[in-house]
């Protein structure tokens, strides 16, 4: 641990499209000691692959960890591993939650975990699976700064930047500002690529300038070309997008305001068909295109 010369233990909860790949740099850094995820297979196939044991159980996990890092869906899912994990937990340790949640939800589990002398950091995220694969990710921590110093390298291996937003629950409300800009940024791209291909522009002409002009921006560069040829691929899924928005309309409600493009945005992905939850939100170009008359999407 910081300050004993020895590096933390890392344990990992939540090998998802985000998890699977952060839980790799902690094992690349050296830190990684255990694993658990809801479906076991997916921890077995990391086991098998880094040859670091899958846990029998959360308590199980704990008990062998400094750092608990969890990346799970959504706000009950949390709680619950919170509760789980807590029989386990070592008086000194840290749970630095990747998952986003509500700003009232990682409060309530700070006051958990303290009362059971662990200590607990918001650390929403933004970059990506790509920005998980890379180790670039972009962390927005909620907690105390001595808590912070003993998970910092943790942090270290799975993200490029990490802000330090102030106390529990301003990590994510930094992140619901970024779902706020993520929202109005899909409706931009995916509104004017469908337009410009309603113009019968070249396509992939049309984004290699766009991308270097002002209106350049990531979600163009990274999903543009896929979703001009109608493909979804995961990225970041619509319903948790959804889930993150509601999140901000809750926010927004707390201080009397309705925010239009969280509105429209939740409106615009409850149309698109059932099966698009699980695509990637880029998945808003099916809409956008059905706008223009003889789109061939
Ligand atoms: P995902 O691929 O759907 O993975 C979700 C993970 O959470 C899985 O490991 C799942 O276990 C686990 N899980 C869900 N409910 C659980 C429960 N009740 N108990 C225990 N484990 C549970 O989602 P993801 O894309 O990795 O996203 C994870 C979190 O990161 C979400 O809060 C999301 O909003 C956030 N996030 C995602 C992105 C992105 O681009 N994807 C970017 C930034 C932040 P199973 O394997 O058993 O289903």
């Amino acid at each position: 641990m910081p300050g004993t010369g020895t590096s933390p233990r890392a344990g990992f909860v939540g090998l998802g499209a985000m998890g699977l790949p952060m839980a790799r740099n902690l094992h690349r850094h050296g830190l990684l000691a255990a694993t658990w995820n809801r479906s076991p297979e997916k921890a077995a196939a990391l086991a098998a692959e880094t040859g670091v044991p899958a846990a029998g159980s959360l308590a199980e996990l704990a008990a062998s960890c400094d750092v608990v890092v969890t990346c799970v869906s959504a706000d009950q899912d949390l709680l619950d591993v919170l509760e789980a994990l807590l029989p386990g937990l070592r008086p000194g340790a840290v749970v630095v939650d990747c998952s986003t949640v509500a700003a009232g939800t990682a409060r309530e589990a700070a006051r958990r975990l303290a009362a059971s002398g662990a200590g607990f950091l918001d650390c929403p995220v933004s970059g990506g699976t790509e920005g998980a694969r890379a180790g670039t990710l972009s962390i927005m921590v909620g907690g105390e700064p001595e808590v912070l110093a003993r998970a910092r390298p943790v942090l270290e291996a799975m993200g490029g930047s990490i802000t330090h937003m102030g106390p529990a629950g301003a990590g994510q409300a930094a992140k619901a500002t970024n779902q706020v800009m993520v929202a109005g940024i899909n409706q931009a791209v995916t509104e004017a690529l469908a337009f410009g291909r309603a113009q019968g522009l070249p396509m992939d002409e049309l984004i290699a300038a766009l991308e270097s002009g002002a209106a350049g921006n990531w979600f163009l560069s990274k999903r543009g070309r896929t979703m001009i040829r109608g493909e979804f691929p995961l990225g970041f899924k619509v319903g948790l997008h959804a889930k993150d928005l509601e999140i901000c309309r809750r926010m927004a409600g707390e201080l009397g305001v309705k925010l239009p493009l969280v509105e429209m945005t939740l409106a615009h992905y409850a149309r698109l068909p059932a099966e698009s939850a699980d695509e990637d939100i880029s998945a808003l170009f099916r809409l956008k295109s059905d706008m223009f008359p003889g789109s061939d999407d």
